[in-house]
């Protein structure tokens, strides 16, 4: 059942794999990162004790369960997206000015925002909790996770709606091309 290593997934300031038990010294013996490499932190204890509850309600392993958590967050943020998108092409087709989206669209920019923001909080939870780690030797980075970054990226640049826009629009655009070939 667990594929994983057993070992912490943190590396030491020589850049060698710590050699600590996975989850050493936390109460999440046996999974994530030590009390050394941030396992111990209040939101990484956190994160694992919901994970082991979700992997035992649905006999997954506690991995999958927070790997599970960040994808539905960063699809959550992806449809509030679509929507944000949707309105804004309408708008558009319309006739309407493309820099100055419509009021209604307001509460969605505001939601996309928020979504954007949890889902960024739940894969740095994740990052943290050293799950990521573990899958990057395994795995490329999947196109939603990028989003999700780019979003918290855009929102920390503080931009106006316009700006935002245009910069999704850029993303997307790219993200688009590099994921062609991928099935949909
Ligand atoms: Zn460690």
């Amino acid at each position: 059942m667990t594929a994983y290593p057993a070992r912490c997934p943190g590396r030491n300031l020589n850049g060698r794999m710590c050699s600590n038990r996975a989850g050493h010294n936390t109460s999440h013996p046996g999974y994530g990162t030590c009390s050394w490499h941030r396992g111990g932190h209040q939101h990484v204890e956190e994160a694992w004790a919901m994970a082991q509850d979700i992997a035992a309600e649905r006999n997954i392993t506690p991995h999958e369960a927070l790997l599970g958590l960040v994808r539905t967050a960063s699809a959550r943020a992806a449809w509030t997206d679509a929507i944000v998108a949707n309105a804004m092409h309408e708008h558009v087709e319309a006739g309407g000015d493309p820099f100055k989206p419509p009021a209604t669209l307001n509460t969605w920019l505001k939601q996309s925002r928020e979504e954007r923001k949890l889902a960024a909080g739940t894969a740095k939870q994740a990052v943290d909790a050293g799950v990521m780690v573990a899958l990057e030797r395994r795995l490329d980075l999947e196109g939603e996770l990028v989003a999700t970054i780019l979003g918290g990226v855009l929102d920390s640049l503080d931009l106006s709606h316009e700006q935002r826009m245009a910069a999704l629009g850029t993303a997307q655009q790219l993200l688009l091309e590099a994921g062609q070939g991928v099935p949909n």
